[in-house]
């Protein structure tokens, strides 16, 4: 642990704020889709972000440390000035990756975008990512998107950006939300997916969100269905114990944790609650996008400005009281508690066989016992190295 990553927690615990290095930026409140898991589409304003306003706002010195921002929407690529926002965004001086993600409904406009914002980034040395939302295979995505016949579509970005990455982005990468609505479908849209060679997935499970305007009425989450929370569980759970990467098993572990103990007890640090931020379609300046009320207009006042009202304080401790119920974020780092249930876990199911049937034998030989308890203690001793140490 390094003393970046030293302060970075302190910081987590103690509760005080740093510069961001992630803003999260909604850039449109129009959308193709229909989902089921999202209101944004019922709006009937239809607002993108101003980009002018938006270059502006963004040259306030509290933005100074900013690495990455994460484009979504709606849907961005219904944004006519994608491009002159992708301009606005670059005057970041630390910026270094530019995120986007797309539900993949118009893959013509998306080529045509990608292809342009690559260009200006690569000037700069930014590098983008795009990840595709894919909550289904065939009709299940269908269903989920509320769009007839657009699985078509989604497939053909997939096939096209699986062979031609290099002209479009930097890295190309799947969303899949979790809801009520796709997870009896789940192994087949999982094995859908498995046949695209190395492609990054992410799943993570629809929560109730402010940004997308169902934080106090989200029935497609899973744990509003006991059968459906035990089937999202049961999946991360696999995840957990079949992926190869040590990230990957934390953080599906985390979605296994949270869901087994009924929507409580988050095991990740968030890095909203003391560091990153959110920017909205209307330049408003918010802290998570999943529970934050807005702070304040980037139009009206600066960052600087807005961080030192009291509605950002009082904001801050308000999410601090939901993040315990939130599963957003869980690649985010564990905390320390995370680490410990993580150890745990891990311990309890490489070892409760062994020991089991080291029991059940009338007369196991004294050095079998010493073996284990010698094998057990080595590796409970490199999981402590490993997770309380070493891991970030
Ligand atoms: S509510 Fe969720 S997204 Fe918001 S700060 Fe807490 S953990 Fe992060």
């Amino acid at each position: 642990m390094n003393f970046k990553q030293i302060k970075e927690l302190l910081s987590y615990y103690l509760h005080f704020r740093q510069k961001p290095l992630v803003i999260q930026m909604p850039i449109t409140s129009r959308c193709n889709s229909r989902c089921k898991t999202c209101n944004i589409w019922k709006l009937s304003d239809h607002v993108d972000i101003d980009h002018e306003a938006l270059k502006k706002a963004l040259r306030d010195p509290f933005f100074s440390q900013v690495k990455t921002v994460g484009l979504n929407g709606g849907e961005f690529t219904l944004v006519p000035n994608f491009i002159d926002i992708i301009n606005s965004v670059l005057i970041l001086p630390q910026i270094k990756d530019i995120y986007c993600i797309s539900n993949g409904l118009a893959p013509k406009r998306l080529f045509e975008y990608l292809e342009k914002a690559k260009e200006i980034c690569k000037q700069k040395s930014v590098k983008i990512h795009i990840c595709i939302s894919v909550d289904g295979y065939g009709k299940v995505q269908e269903e989920v998107r509320g769009i007839p016949n657009c699985f078509k579509k989604t497939k053909e970005i997939l096939d096209f950006l699986s062979t031609n990455k290099d002209k479009y982005c930097d890295d190309f990468s799947v969303g899949c939300t979790i809801s009520i609505h796709n997870i009896d479908f789940i192994k087949e849209t999982e094995m859908f997916l498995n046949t695209y060679n190395n492609l990054q997935v992410e799943y993570h499970c629809a929560i109730p969100n402010k940004r997308i305007l169902t934080f106090d009425n989200a029935d497609y989450y899973v744990l509003n269905d006991e059968r459906k929370r035990i089937q999202a569980a049961e999946f991360f759970f696999e995840k957990c114990i079949t992926s190869k990467s040590l990230h990957k098993r934390i953080q599906y572990f985390s979605n296994f944790y949270f869901l087994t103990h009924n929507g409580h007890n988050r095991l990740n640090i968030c890095s909203y609650t003391n560091r990153d931020v959110t920017i909205d379609e209307k330049l408003n300046l918010l802290l998570c996008a999943t529970a934050s009320e807005v702070i304040g207009n980037l139009k009206e006042k600066s960052a600087t400005e807005l961080t030192k009202t009291k509605c950002y304080k009082k904001t801050q401790k308000e999410i601090l009281n939901l993040c315990d119920n939130c599963v957003h974020y869980t690649y985010h780092p564990l905390t320390i508690r995370g680490r410990v249930e993580y150890i745990k876990f891990y311990m309890r199911n490489r070892y409760v066989w062994q020991y089991y049937n080291i029991q059940r034998k009338e007369k196991s030989f004294f050095s079998v016992h010493i073996n284990f308890y010698k094998q057990f203690t080595i590796e409970l001793l490199r999981q402590i190295y490993h997770l309380l140490w070493k891991l970030q």
